[in-house]
């Protein structure tokens, strides 16, 4: 690879440069946040199942980055989500979803490795699905709430975001109703269910 030294001299910088590893979605210099199977109770459809899990081990469900960005609109913030592969009972591994605080901000979601789903619904019960492997970009609209789904047995699904850095995260929403469909196997395959869970 050509070095590129005569910018050496360059000073003041304000821009960012981070690796994300291709493998493992990792940036080598920063910390990401991790979601244990624990915090995911009662996001599952069968929560018995969750609990067997638990008994015998506690373990990472997904990691994603906060790279800290200002909360302004100006800025972008982004950076990887790494779902790890499993399943609780029939139902993949997921992301505990969101909407954001400001309800019409987009997200933009572009896959790197694995084979997953993005499952997204509004205010107004109007549900969007989006299958993903790598070079797959997905653009969450305004207003949807969002959560990715692993539907591989054995590797990581991982994507890369970028949103308005005001967004804002409310879990509580989605922690409290749930989302109205779910991805679960049947027969080998993944399926589109109605959450009976769901909390109108
Ligand atoms: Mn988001």
């Amino acid at each position: 690879m050509k070095k590129v030294t005569s910018l050496k001299n360059v000073k003041n910088i304000k821009s960012l440069a981070i690796k994300f590893s291709l493998i493992d979605g990792l940036a080598p210099d920063k910390k990401p946040i991790k979601r244990m199977l624990s915090e995911m109770k009662g996001m599952y459809l069968d929560d018995a199942k969750l609990d067997e899990m638990l008994a015998k081990q506690d373990r990472i469900i997904y990691e994603f980055y906060n790279m800290g960005m200002p909360y302004d609109p100006s800025e972008l913030a982004f950076g990887t989500t790494i779902l790890h592969p499993g399943k609780v009972g029939d139902e993949y591994f997921m992301t505990k979803g969101h909407f954001h605080e400001q309800l019409d901000t987009a997200e933009i979601y572009y896959c790197t490795k694995g084979h997953g789903y993005l499952l997204m619904e509004n205010p107004e019960g109007d549900v969007e699905l989006q299958e993903m492997t790598p070079g797959v970009c997905v653009y969450v609209p305004p207003n949807f709430a969002h959560r990715s789904i692993n539907i591989s047995d054995m590797e990581p699904f991982i994507m890369f975001f970028v949103f308005r850095a005001d967004a804002g995260h409310d879990y509580k929403t989605i922690e409290t109703k749930g989302f109205r469909k779910l991805i679960i196997e049947k027969a080998g395959k993944p399926e589109i269910i109605n959450n009976p869970k769901w909390n109108s």
